[in-house]
């Protein structure tokens, strides 16, 4: 304690109590706008920053300054205390499906059916009919027998989850055989692998990192095999000297031998995105139609819906699944439900207008233009941030596509002078912040992924800058 600067010490004896604080008049305008426990949170929160910061070698020329300090500090820490840590965001990276974004936006429709469950109670699990319990699953199925033309179907939390269950159902104990270029890492650590050593089944790899013929999973059957497995490649690709056997080629092997072939198709649409200009991706119920006995795919990648994992395809699987008490640690809430079953209902009665997902992906790059330059001309002739349209891309994003580039225009951003990093932590520290592209020295605007509240706060943002 003896080393503190002595001028240090003598102010940290200046600053007030947190009680006598809470009299100031700075402190008595803010609880007039927010309430007493967040402000008293605000409060306390300053006073140890302030300790902190002279511990630490600041030195206020006088009680008085410090108290300024305070003073200065307060707003701010008022809105931070107020702020939830999870926010709206505006997405202006052009990355339609961006993980650390939250992937996909809800529909409006999903988000008054999620609202419309969250708000009561509901027969997550209550046969109205009969009148006794019923099953959560029920909810979803008949929709997903119908889209996927499958026999039986089962939503878990995601699709990690969902292959982790159906590896340990199937193959505990027992081989699974899979292409040595298969063995994918998907972001945040979901790695083939490893989800196969937790499942309790062993990994069989065969052929190579490039080429993998039907003959190598032929000579890998043995009595220990319990299934073949294919995974879909989503975020990479292999070009040039590459090779792996048609889907329908192993679905044979497989029932030749009695085995079950299960495809994790990581994204799963629903649709055929070729129809919307966009790179091909495998379609689930072209899995299915292929002969695969199960399919699993994410319910919030290029399905657009929530959070989920769905495992589609054969009654007698999907029954063994149900039975395996996994499911029970890896089942849905009743609000994931609501929005995945309106989701699905959009795929089944055609109205693709209501998904976002689909809605972003095939806007056209002209169309994209037109708001770009809505926006500039309503930014009027202030002169700064200065903007231009560029051509360039947006991707699809969600390890899929790994080489979709979607044409776009992007509005560049340039604010006298000062560096794109500086411009990028405006747009991230607005409200709502927006999340924007930096690129060889330019901050980025890609419309394609911001909804049109969002274009009014990127208004809103780039007026205050021009103002600064
Ligand atoms: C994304 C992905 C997963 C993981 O899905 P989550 O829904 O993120 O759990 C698994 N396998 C493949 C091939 C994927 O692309």
């Amino acid at each position: 304690m003896k080393s503190e600067s002595t001028i240090s010490s003598r102010r940290l004896r200046d600053l007030p109590s947190v009680d006598a604080l809470m009299q100031r008049d700075s402190v008595v305008a803010q609880l007039k706008r927010a309430d007493r426990p967040i402000v008293l949170q605000a409060v306390r929160r300053i006073a140890e920053e302030l300790r902190q910061a002279m511990h630490q070698g600041w030195e206020p020329a006088s009680r008085e300054e410090l108290l300024a300090e305070f003073d200065r500090r307060l707003g701010g820490a008022v809105e931070a205390v107020r702020r939830p840590s999870l926010r709206r965001v505006i997405n202006a990276t052009g990355v339609v499906i961006h993980t650390n974004l939250g992937r996909a936006p809800l529909g409006r429709e999903a988000v008054d059916a999620l609202t419309a469950i969250a708000r009561g109670y509901s027969n997550l699990e209550y046969d109205l009919e009969k009148g006794e319990r019923g099953t959560r699953d029920g909810h979803c199925e008949s929709l997903l027998r119908e889209l996927l033309k499958c026999e039986a179907a089962v939503v878990v939390n995601n699709n990690a989850a969902a292959v982790l269950l159906v590896l340990n159902t199937l193959a505990d104990g027992g081989e699974v055989i899979i292409s040595r270029g298969e063995l994918v890492e998907i972001g945040g650590s979901f790695r083939i692998p490893e989800i196969m050593a937790k499942s309790g089944a062993i990994l069989r790899e065969v052929g190579t990192t490039n080429r993998t013929r039907l003959s190598d999973y032929e000579v890998a059957v043995t009595d220990r095999t319990r299934l073949i497995l294919r995974v879909h490649q989503s975020n990479f690709k292999i070009v040039g000297f590459a090779e792996r056997p048609a889907l329908a080629e192993l679905v044979a092997l497989g029932h030749d031998r009695g085995l079950p072939v299960v495809e994790d198709l990581g994204s799963g649409c629903l649709v055929d995105l070729r129809e919307l200009g966009l790179a091909e991706e495998p379609v689930a119920p072209q899995s299915i139609a292929a002969g695969v006995d199960l399919c699993t795919f994410s319910g919030d990648k290029l399905l657009g819906g929530p959070q989920a994992g769905i495992v589609a395809g054969r009654q007698g699987l999907i029954a063994m699944i149900r039975r395996n008490p996994w499911l029970r640690v890896v089942r849905p809430d009743k609000l994931c439900f609501a929005a995945l079953e309106s989701t699905l209902r959009d795929y089944r009665y055609h109205e693709w207008a209501r998904l976002p997902v689909l809605r972003m992906l095939s806007t056209p790059a002209k169309t994209i233009r037109r708001r770009a330059q809505t926006l500039v001309r309503k930014l009027g002739k202030t002169k700064a941030p200065e903007c231009s349209i560029l051509p360039g891309f947006s991707t699809t994003g969600g390890g899929t596509a790994p080489d979709s580039r979607i044409p776009t225009f992007l509005l560049a951003i340039r604010h006298c002078g000062r560096s794109a990093e500086d411009v990028d932590r405006a747009l991230r520290s607005h409200e709502p912040p927006i999340i924007a592209r930096v690129q060889d020295g330019q901050v980025l605007i890609d419309l394609r992924t911001v909804e049109p509240d969002g274009e009014e706060a990127i208004l809103d943002c780039l007026r205050s800058l021009a103002q600064r």
